[in-house]
């Protein structure tokens, strides 16, 4: 019987505590599964901790494991692609590297697989451990961008997902820098399925994301996936010339009809104020979307590469 090859992909950034206790889950999680040929492979993504020398230990100690070490921290999206772009055969599954995502259900997610499913993504049903303001906002964002974006984005679906090969290989082609993995899968398309999830506490550590990069991340995933903003902005101009016609209509007509004296410096101050704090936001919004073309245009590598170490135990696609 031909064994599918499958990856499974984590991130890590400052895992050190998390990831011991998280390999023997996948690796009992991947015994489990008679059809499958499975493998392990680490993103250390510029991490300042121990977590290198751990994932040395744990390749060490398992043949399956592969790892591979960023020149710095380039953020989860980044190692993320960096860790796919690695998979040479067969399907990949993302996972976190702190537990969040159990990996007990790799089972379920590769049977989806063999179905015939090419994106099999978790969807959280609760979300333990976290606050209600991040439940509340995430909630929130997923709506947005949902009502948004014309790309179909799942809510409450994170990377926690597996993807064919032929998703795999749509995946590696999307080459931009602004990187919405969550938008970037829904792009990819294919048969997709969502496996709910009760979503736990980290086993380890505290979250690498705070308030600001969430909500760059959510900036990241509005400019990337909708111009929507830009049309607000015009639409924002069209209704405020339209009011200020219709008021200097009626602010004409009544000094005509009734000779009423034009009351000047307050409704002018507020005109004024109005509407120049409507064209820098508009200005604002133009930024945002002119900056990430710029960022484009430079057509800078992704990320860097500083080790690879193949599984020990694994041939290669070549050999
Ligand atoms: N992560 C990463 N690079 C970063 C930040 C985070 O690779 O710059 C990884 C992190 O190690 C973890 C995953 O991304 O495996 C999710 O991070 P975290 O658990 O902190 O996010 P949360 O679950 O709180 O949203
Ligand atoms: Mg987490």
């Amino acid at each position: 019987m031909t064994r599918d090859p499958l990856t499974v992909v984590i991130a890590a950034f400052n895992e050190a505590e998390s990831l011991p206790l998280l390999q023997p889950r996948i690796a009992a999680a991947l015994d489990a599964l008679p059809g499958v040929d499975g493998r392990v492979l680490y993103v250390d993504d510029g991490s300042s901790d121990a977590t290198w020398a751990v994932l040395q230990r744990l390749a060490a100690a398992d043949p399956r494991v592969a790892l591979l070490r960023l020149s710095r921290n380039f953020g989860k999206e980044a190692a993320l692609t960096a860790g796919l772009d690695q998979v040479e055969q067969g399907a990949a599954l993302i996972l976190d590297a702190d537990g969040q995502d159990p990996p007990e259900l790799i089972g379920q997610f590769v049977a989806k697989w063999h179905e015939g499913f090419d994106d099999v993504h978790g969807t959280r049903m609760e979300r333990e451990g976290e606050g209600w303001l991040k439940r509340s906002t995430a909630h929130a964002f997923y709506r947005v961008i949902g009502w948004l974006s014309k790309t179909p984005i799942p809510a409450d679906t994170g990377d926690f997902r597996l993807l064919s090969p032929r998703a795999l290989a749509g995946l590696r082609q999307l080459r931009e820098r602004h990187r919405f993995m969550k938008g970037l899968f829904g792009w990819v398309g294919f048969n997709r399925v969502a496996i709910p999830y009760h979503r736990e506490p980290r086993v380890a550590g505290g979250s690498k994301f705070n308030f600001w990069r969430l909500w760059n991340l959510a900036l990241e995933g509005i400019t990337s996936f909708s111009t929507a903003p830009l049309r607000l902005a015009t639409y924002t101009g069209l209704l405020t010339a339209l009011v200020a016609f219709v008021f200097g209509v009626w602010v004409v007509l009544k000094a005509l009809l009734w000779g009423d004296p034009v009351a000047g410096y307050p409704t002018m101050m507020a005109v004024i104020l109005f509407l120049g704090g409507v064209q820098l936001i508009a200005l604002g919004l133009i930024g945002e979307y002119l900056g990430r073309l710029y960022e484009e245009s430079k057509q800078r590598p992704l990320y860097l590469v500083d080790a690879w170490q193949p599984a020990a135990g694994v041939s290669s696609a070549q050999d």
